[in-house]
């Protein structure tokens, strides 16, 4: 066997071992304790804690640093198989691997980071993320806040609108301007790091789904040494890295919710067959509609991990990350997810009907629902098309 054959066997082996501890960390952990994080609004520390120890969370990191080196496609494997147990589980999987994935793309050159990637795979860290801030909301293309840079030093301070587990992480990813006089658009990221940072809970987080993100504003004051400053403009680390990473991988959690939710309907579907053998139940033929909605949701996101893989393998696939038409085709999966995802909850909730409406029945989809509301606010799809709309007036498709 050649050596190429040899690693991708030892690759596929250690993603399969990766998915299967993720699957029944879902089926064992994430699904017994979705509908109390639900309704607490609570942390999934039951979750996080299981994936650390299964070593889920080191999944992005480049396998010469010890993580499982994992590509886009299976990537959003781990985050589609845990959200169809807890959406909010999904995301908090997802937006760790964001933040690790910007780190690992833009930071492999610097040896601070090297370490510091070394560093989470052992002790497994969590990582969130500030990029909203009172003052520019969810454009995530224009800070406020500035690092202050003096020496090997930094200070940050920053007022952000919506935080997720940030009380729960070990460390936080941070937009900013670049320095002080620098304009709004000109900005870096930064990692500061748990035990230089002081978080300051200025909302509340009561709301009506994605509750165990526990996401409310913060005023974060940190510093740290200057080699945590992720090297290169945000300007490239969003477009080749956050922007596609979050894309794909909250689409494929997104239909991890709505699939969940059509399972429900399956199982009500049989159920009401076998009560009355020899006829087709109804809410069979709307079982039917949405498994094709469930269907093309799947192919939309799996087909662009597959192309970003594809892309991401080619030594001018950087270029093409920042190209009109790979950010077109990033908004319009964004869209489409967040747009189809609580379509297809609803059609889930129409098959099964009152059983699925109630919070306590076996059918309930009220959270699968409710969770899948917030797609279209994350990033607000309007912010989106307003993108999309100025660049399809100087873009052509060829
Ligand atoms: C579950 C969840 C978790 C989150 N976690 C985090 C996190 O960890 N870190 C973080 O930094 N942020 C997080 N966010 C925040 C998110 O990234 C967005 O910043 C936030 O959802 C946007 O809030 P907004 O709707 O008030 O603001 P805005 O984006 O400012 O939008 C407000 C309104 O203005 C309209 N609007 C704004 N701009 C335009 C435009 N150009 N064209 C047309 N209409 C426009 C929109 O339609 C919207 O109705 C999270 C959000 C959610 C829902």
């Amino acid at each position: 066997m050649s050596a190429e054959a040899q690693s991708i066997g030892n690759r596929k082996e250690s993603f399969d071992s990766l998915l299967a501890a993720v699957q029944e960390i879902a089926r064992k952990v994430a699904a017994v304790h979705a509908a109390d994080v639900d309704a607490k609004a609570r942390f999934p520390r039951e979750t996080i804690d299981a994936l650390k120890s299964a070593r889920v969370l080191s999944a992005a990191i480049p396998r010469e640093l010890g993580g499982a080196g994992c590509n886009m496609k299976e990537l959003t494997a781990l985050c589609s198989a845990l959200s169809q147990a807890c959406g909010s589980s999904g995301m908090v999987l997802a937006m760790h691997h964001i933040q690790v994935g910007c780190i690992a793309r833009h930071g492999m050159g610097s040896p601070y980071l090297r370490r510091y990637m070394q560093e989470l795979v052992e002790k497994q860290y969590l990582l969130g993320s500030m990029t909203s801030e009172v003052g520019t909301g969810g454009d995530t293309r224009s800070s406020i806040c500035a690092v202050e840079v003096q020496g090997d030093r930094f200070k940050l301070n920053k007022d952000a609108t919506t935080a997720s587990y940030c009380e729960h992480a070990d460390g936080i990813l941070v937009t900013c301007r670049r320095a002080a006089d620098s304009p709004a658009s000109d900005q870096v990221l930064v990692l500061v790091k748990k035990g230089d940072y002081k978080l300051t809970q200025t909302t509340t987080w009561d709301t009506m789904g994605m509750r165990g993100t526990c996401s409310p504003g913060f005023k974060l004051e940190s510093e740290g040494f200057a080699d945590q400053v992720i090297p290169g403009a945000f300007a490239d680390s969003s477009a080749q890295t956050m922007v596609p990473f979050s894309h794909i991988l909250w689409a494929s959690l997104w239909w991890g919710i709505a699939a969940d939710a059509v399972a429900r309907a399956a199982r009500f579907v049989r159920a009401e067959a076998r009560r009355k053998p020899g006829t087709v139940p109804p809410g069979a033929l709307r079982l039917a509609e949405v498994s094709t909605q469930l269907q093309a949701l799947r192919h939309n996101w799996f087909s662009l991990a597959a192309e970003f893989d594809e892309i991401d393998g080619r030594d001018d696939g950087m270029e093409e990350l920042t190209s009109i038409g790979w950010a077109l085709r990033m908004n319009n999966l964004k869209i489409n997810a967040s747009e189809t995802a609580p379509q297809i909850v609803h059609k889930a909730l129409q098959t099964i009907g009152v059983l699925g409406y109630k919070n306590d029945s076996p059918f309930s989809v009220a959270r699968h629902y409710r969770d899948s509301l917030s797609a279209a606010l994350m990033i607000s799809n309007d912010r989106i098309l307003s993108k999309s709309a100025s660049m399809l007036l100087v873009f052509k498709d060829e």
